[in-house]
Parts: structure tokens; C-alpha cells; sequence
């Protein structure tokens, strides 16, 4: 088994994946964070989370970085990662959320990514759905409009990876994602430095498709002339695309709801998406669904904020009381509702967006 970072292939074997690469097991009683995030296992493994743990509890400095590729419009899927973000910056955490638009040019194909121009037009996009979920200039900055302290240290981040040190871990030596690696760590390790918020245990939440990520920036960290914590990662789950099978993913669009899709495209969606209902209306009130397959109820899970919600669904779901009918009607409806409000903060969000992406 190997990951692709970049990839839309859904990891399943999780079990595997925890023994193979080494990752420890979120162990929620042991690090009690208050959201249904990990309330509801939706955050499952780490690479040192406990120092990065202490640090919150003692109410010492600690640091995160984040980042999106912006190689096309955020999708519900990528909103895992700007919660995760969330929930830490409440707890206190200082640092940034890397809109990374570099990167998204240099490992993506010319199909999806012909020139630097399309990435920051996405980068703008997501740049001013960043800001509609709440987040500001402060918070967020674009790869190419990082400062030159950040860019003399991506040169000196690859005087510490070897060609087959690369290949390695990827499998592969293509000098676009090699160029994206340089960058992706001068993200996650930068924070740290005295110029920025200096040496503090600093965290970073990936999918488990990411943990190449995630070793090649603990390794180089540990071997940088700098005095540094080596960075804590955290993994959460993806959300399913809405048919079977895949992840959620922009490569596939009919898999994804996206934050800018319209009510009627939401309604289309979810009206085609993959359930865990039964063939008949008789045999769904006799024998009830299964919200363990259902994407509608992933989809509730990953963002509906009400845990009670949930256990009732599940309930209701499992007894035959409710249909999947009336259960995608109220999951457009859910859906709709959060849109509207962001779309309408997204709008207004564009221009400072645009100040923040060209200058
Ligand atoms: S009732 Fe809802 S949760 Fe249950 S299978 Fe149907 S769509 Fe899924």
C-alpha cells in the first residue's frame, strides 16, 4: 500500500495503514477536545499530538499551519480542514492558513492547471471563502505573496532532501511536485522561525493520503539548522464523494457539493446520492435503512453541529420511521440554509480577497 498525495483514491483500510506507516491511533479520552469533530471520530491518528497537547493544556504558545491547493473550487470535503483550523485558533493556537497557489500550479496537470494565472483566480476564490467562514488578512496568506525570508528558506529546506530520498517517499522524482514539496514544507516549518512565531510545537491537520507529507517535513525538520520542535500532524477523515466508493473530490464534481453550487444543483445532487435506504417504501418501514453506507447521513455527520441530531437520525433511520425522501429533503435543506448565508459573506469577501492574492 502507498498514498498519493495527490490522488482522489479513497483509503478504506485504515487498520493497515496505522500499522504499515506507523501512526498512532487518536485516542479521544487521552486528548479531550470538545467538537464534534472528534467527538464523532472523525479525527483518527497522530504523529505526536501529545506535546502539542500539553502545550493547549498549560496555555503555553502553540503554533499551526494549514493549506489548500488552489487547483479549483472548495468542496465540502475541504471544509473538515477549515474547521479543524477553527477549532484550534479558538483553543488559542497562533499561525496561518496557506492558500497555496504555487503549489496547486507546479503538481497539477496543465489539463487542470495550464498556467500560474487559473491558480490565483482559484486562489482568490478560496481565498474569499476563507474569509466568509469567518477567518481574516491575518490569518491567511498566498504562497507567491510570502515574504523573501520564507523563499530563502525553501532553498535552504532543499539542500536537506536527496533525489532518492524523494523518490522514496513518493515514488517518483517529477520536478513539479518536487518544487510543491519545497514549498509545503517552508509552510508547515517556517512558523517556527525566529522571523514568524518562533521554536513552539506547531500542528497540522492532513487526510492520511497526505502522510508522505507529513514524514518527509518530520524528517527534513529534524535536520534543519534550526532550533525547532519537529512539527505534530493530525489525521481526520475524508468525506465520501455522494456516489459509492470515491472521495469527495473537485476532480469528480458530481461527487462534491461545492460552496458555490446553486439550490438547484444542491437539490440534484443530493436527490442522486448513494443512500442506505431500502428498494420499497414498505420494506423501508418494515426493516428500516442503514445510515452506515448512507452518504446522505455522512454528510450529516462531517457538518451537522448538533450531536443530537444525528443520534435521532440514526434512530429514526434504523426503525423505518423516516424515508430517505424526506431525509434528502432536509439534508438540501441544511445545505441550502448554510449556503445561503456564505455565499452572500463570500461576495462581499471578493475584493479583500483579490487585495490579498495580487496585492
Ligand atoms: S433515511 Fe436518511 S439516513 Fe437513512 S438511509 Fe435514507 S437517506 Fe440515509
Amino acid at each position: 500500500m502507498t498514498f498519493d498525495p495527490w490522488g482522489a483514491t479513497k483509503i478504506t483500510d485504515y487498520e493497515h495503514a496505522f500499522k504499515k506507516f506507523g501512526l498512532e491511533k487518536f485516542d479521544k479520552a487521552k486528548f479531550p477536545i470538545d467538537h464534534y469533530l472528534f467527538r464523532r471520530n472523525l479525527i483518527i491518528a497522530h504523529r505526536d499530538f501529545g506535546k502539542y497537547y500539553d502545550r493547549i493544556k498549560s496555555k503555553k504558545t502553540f503554533l499551526q499551519l494549514t493549506g489548500i491547493a488552489s487547483s479549483g473550487n472548495l468542496h465540502f470535503g475541504h471544509k473538515v480542514d477549515i474547521d479543524l483550523f477553527r477549532v484550534f485558533k479558538d483553543l488559542g493556537a497562533k499561525g496561518y492558513f496557506c492558500v497555496c497557489d504555487l503549489d496547486a500550479y507546479t503538481s497539477r496537470p496543465d489539463k487542470k492547471i495550464p498556467d500560474l494565472k487559473t491558480a490565483k483566480e482559484y486562489a482568490v476564490k478560496n481565498t474569499a471563502h476563507l474569509i466568509a467562514f469567518g477567518f481574516t488578512s491575518k490569518d491567511i496568506y498566498v504562497q507567491s505573496r510570502k515574504s523573501s525570508r520564507y523563499y530563502e528558506f525553501v532553498f535552504e529546506i532543499s539542500k536537506k532532501i536527496t533525489s532518492n530520498m524523494f523518490e522514496a517517499v513518493y515514488g517518483h522524482k517529477d520536478l513539479g511536485k518536487v518544487s510543491a514539496v519545497l514549498l509545503q514544507l517552508a509552510d508547515i516549518i517556517h512558523v517556527q522561525l525566529p522571523e514568524f512565531f518562533g521554536k513552539n510545537p506547531s500542528l497540522t491537520g492532513i487526510g492520511l493520503d497526505q502522510d508522505p507529507h507529513a514524514k518527509i517535513t518530520r524528517d527534513v525538520a529534524k535536520r534543519l539548522p534550526y532550533d525547532i520542535e519537529t512539527p505534530s500532524f493530525i489525521y481526520f477523515l475524508h468525506q465520501s464523494g455522494l456516489k459509492e466508493g470515491s472521495k469527495m473530490s473537485s476532480s469528480e464534481p458530481a461527487t462534491a457539493i461545492f460552496l458555490d453550487d446553486s439550490p438547484d444543483v444542491v437539490k440534484k445532487k443530493i436527490n442522486r446520492t448513494f443512500t442506505g435506504g431500502k428498494d420499497s417504501v414498505e420494506e423501508q418501514r418494515e426493516k428500516g435503512g442503514n445510515p452506515d453506507i448512507c452518504k446522505v447521513y455522512e454528510f450529516f455527520r462531517f457538518h451537522h453541529p448538533d450531536d443530537s441530531y444525528l443520534v435521532n437520525l440514526g434512530k429514526e433511520c434504523r426503525s423505518g420511521k423516516i424515508l430517505c425522501g424526506e431525509c434528502k429533503g432536509n439534508c438540501v435543506k441544511f445545505i441550502n440554509d448554510f449556503l445561503e448565508g456564505h455565499q452572500k459573506k463570500y461576495k462581499k469577501a471578493l475584493p479583500e480577497a483579490k487585495k490579498i492574492v495580487y496585492g
